[in-house]
């Protein structure tokens, strides 16, 4: 594998290395880490998310257990499922699959979900928290971001960082992360009048967007770090008319390649950390309700 590509599996193996270790040291105190997934009508695209889920979570000796919602229940059977998860000790970590049903409310869901059992970092109370600068539960894929630009070993106090996309999942919780660590930080968006502009000057650029293509080779500084978030199917033509079905980032590898100083893969890159960091936030989860469940029983 060429320097420049950040090895998003190999970073992956070594968070789920020490993921495993702890779950051995959980699970001789009696503590079994278990991830519930919420899986709301069940959509085939979501299913290959859960089964990348399941299996990642064998690995490491997580519990993993997809819990199926018909896809017309309301908004308040699904609030009064989460609780009963939230209840339950033998739940250590909760996951609510995306997308849901139009007539479901995502922010409410996601905040029903206890801030101690929310693995995917998307509670107001674990994303407020960043702001403090503690980042214990925070969102997934900002964390496994901010891990990739690390890999490359460029220091983060006073470096350029140009995040583009600013959705409350990525976007937005990546730049807080950056600006804990210093980082220089400018956030475009679709109001944004010149984006190369701005990604010209990035020493490390940040593309969560969902829009194949959008940064090219003269969009970027050369030796730049560049950390592509996004995963978008497109279809490629074959010399025999037929079409095959391709995953790729916002990023044109091609054209941006030969510029970048590093350059994540999609697929390979930021997805692996991701998951990775579901199953840290699992057993952090866990270890920390064991501490309560210890403190409460001294006191
Ligand atoms: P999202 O909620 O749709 O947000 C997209 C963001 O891009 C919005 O902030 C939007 O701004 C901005 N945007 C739209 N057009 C733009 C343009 N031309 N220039 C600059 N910014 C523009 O999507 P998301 O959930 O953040 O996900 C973004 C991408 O990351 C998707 O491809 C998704 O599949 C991928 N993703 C990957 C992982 C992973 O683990 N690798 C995890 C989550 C998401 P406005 O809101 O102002 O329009």
């Amino acid at each position: 594998m060429s320097y420049k590509l950040i090895d998003g599996k190999a970073h992956a193996q070594v968070i789920k290395d020490d993921v495993r270790a702890r779950v051995c040291l959980l699970k001789d105190c009696g503590w079994q880490p278990h991830l519930v997934s919420i899986d709301i009508g069940g959509n085939p695209a979501v299913a290959l998310y859960i089964n990348n889920q399941r299996r990642a979570c064998e690995q490491v000796e997580i519990d993993f257990e997809n819990r199926h919602y018909p896809a017309d229940i309301t908004q308040l059977e699904m609030l009064a499922a989460i609780q009963s998860l939230n209840v339950d000790p033998r739940v250590t970590g909760i996951i609510l699959q995306r997308p849901l049903p139009r007539h479901l409310d995502l922010k409410e869901l996601q905040n029903a979900i206890h801030r101690t059992k929310d693995v995917e970092g998307m509670n107001a109370a674990n994303i407020g928290k960043i702001v403090y600068g503690d980042s214990l539960l925070g969102p997934c894929t900002s964390l496994a971001s901010v891990a990739l630009l690390r890999a490359t070993g460029l220091a983060l106090p006073g470096l350029e960082v140009v995040v583009v996309g600013h959705s409350e999942i990525v976007g937005k919780p990546v730049a807080l992360l950056l600006m804990e660590e210093l980082a220089t930080v400018t956030i475009c968006h679709h109001a944004t009048r010149n984006l190369a502009y701005h990604t010209r000057q990035a020493d490390a650029l940040i593309v969560a967007v969902g829009r194949p293509g959008l940064i090219t080779g003269g969009m970027i500084k050369p030796g730049a770090a560049i950390i592509d978030i996004g995963i978008n199917q497109i279809e490629v033509a074959n010399p025999d008319g037929t079409t095959t079905k391709k995953i790729v980032g916002d990023v044109d590898f091609e054209s941006v390649y030969d510029v970048a100083g590093w350059i994540t893969p999609v697929p390979g890159g930021v997805g692996p950390v991701t998951v990775a960091i579901l199953l840290r936030n699992t057993v952090l989860a866990t270890e920390r309700q064991k501490q309560h469940y210890e403190l409460n029983m001294r006191s």
